[in-house]
């Protein structure tokens, strides 16, 4: 019998590749058009841009032995942008020796490549799902999907949630698993400027409604023209959650201004709010979490502590615990 994975992330991804080396039968769904899942990139007529994922760090030997795979099939290349910070004392350089990685030519590559010939159906928002104690039956808009051995869900927790509701009177740990809010909001907003801005390829911004500024152009692969992306911080994001996003692009060309110490003339703006980005930080870390009597496993970024790694590793710790 076949596992159907629910969602073409990072996580989903390194589930489906590690399960399909094992030599299972796997189909994949996702309701984007494309995997990738956060760690995607926006194709525009200038180029790449990324509004998502920034950029990720190996910190676990596990991941960065798979970077290093990556890397040597230009899957990703290292990014070595010139870091500054923006704190309570202005804007000052911040150099460090962490090694940065991207996806190549845009940030979805390594979830392509993990997918390679897996059986993937995009476009596909699973909707329904029914269990008769032996098999899961998946739905998209009134469509049986077909039955399945084992069910992995590699979504974000607040989905997961929506779809296992009927489940959880039998199950206190899922119930336990969507008692706390994991994810965590984030606006993002892209600005393309006439002139070069600042001689820095990105900042990390504290104490501020902005978390992070990167320019696209400095990353390998990217947009060549002056455009640069702004995080805006959970606390912000969430306060602004329901703004139109005429307000948000005001409010990040105030920001921007603030940061440069210049006025800003934006060219074109484009704005992406991610409901579910980051970890909440109170949110406990489980890694994966698989439970026999339902045939079902769940891994994703919110289990794990956040970030591209964590999610990679999620995905891998479920491949490694499914019962089959
Ligand atoms: P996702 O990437 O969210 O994948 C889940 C997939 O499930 C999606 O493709 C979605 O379309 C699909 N899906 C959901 N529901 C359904 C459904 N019902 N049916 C079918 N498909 C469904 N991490 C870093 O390490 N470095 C960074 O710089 C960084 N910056 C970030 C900036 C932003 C703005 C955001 C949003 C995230 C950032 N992250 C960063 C976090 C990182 O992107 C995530 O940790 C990681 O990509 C999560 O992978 P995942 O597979 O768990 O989930
Ligand atoms: P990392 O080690 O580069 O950064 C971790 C954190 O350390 C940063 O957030 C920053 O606060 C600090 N930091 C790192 N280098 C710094 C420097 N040179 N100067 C000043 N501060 C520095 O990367 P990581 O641990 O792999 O984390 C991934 C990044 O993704 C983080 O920056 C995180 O905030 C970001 N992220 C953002 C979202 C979102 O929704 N915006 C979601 C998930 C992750």
């Amino acid at each position: 019998m076949t596992i159907a994975i629910i969602g073409a992330g990072i996580a989903g991804a390194a589930c489906a590749a590690r399960l399909t080396r094992q030599g299972h039968q796997i189909v994949v769904f996702d309701k984007g058009r494309s995997a990738g899942g956060r760690m995607s990139s926006k194709r525009t007529e200038q180029g790449y841009l990324d509004l998502g994922a920034q950029y990720f760090t190996a910190r676990s030997e596990a991941f960065q032995a798979q970077c290093h795979q990556w890397l040597q099939a230009g899957t990703i290349s290292r990014w070595n942008g010139s870091l500054a910070v923006f704190d309570d004392s202005g804007l000052h350089p911040s150099p460090d020796d962490t090694e940065r990685y991207i996806g190549q030519p845009a940030m979805q590559a390594p979830v392509v490549q993990l997918l390679g010939n897996i059986s993937l159906h995009c476009n596909c928002p699973v909707d329904q799902l029914q269990f008769d104690g032996n098999h899961w039956q998946l739905f998209s808009k009134g469509i049986a999907l077909g039955s399945f051995s084992q069910l992995v869900l590699a979504i974000p927790q607040q989905q997961a949630r929506q779809l296992l509701q009927p489940f959880l009177p039998q199950s206190p740990k899922l119930a336990t698993l969507f008692a706390a809010t994991a994810l965590l909001p984030c606006w993002a907003v892209n600005i393309q400027l006439e002139q070069p801005l600042l001689p820095y390829d990105a900042i990390f911004v504290k104490n501020h409604p902005l978390s992070w500024l990167a320019r696209q152009a400095a990353k390998p692969g990217r947009c060549r023209a002056e455009h640069w992306l702004l995080h805006f911080s959970p606390a912000f994001s969430a306060q602004h959650l329901e703004a139109s996003i005429d307000v948000i692009v005001e409010q990040a060309v105030i920001a921007l201004q603030h940061i440069s110490g210049q006025p800003i003339k934006a060219v074109t703006t484009l704005c992406h709010r991610w409901r579910y980005a980051q970890q909440a930080p109170q949110y406990p870390v489980s890694g994966a979490v698989y439970l026999p009597a339902l045939a079902l496993g769940l891994a994703g970024d919110w289990l794990n502590g956040g970030r591209v790694e964590n999610a990679w590793l999620s995905g891998v710790q479920l491949a490694q615990e499914l019962v089959l």
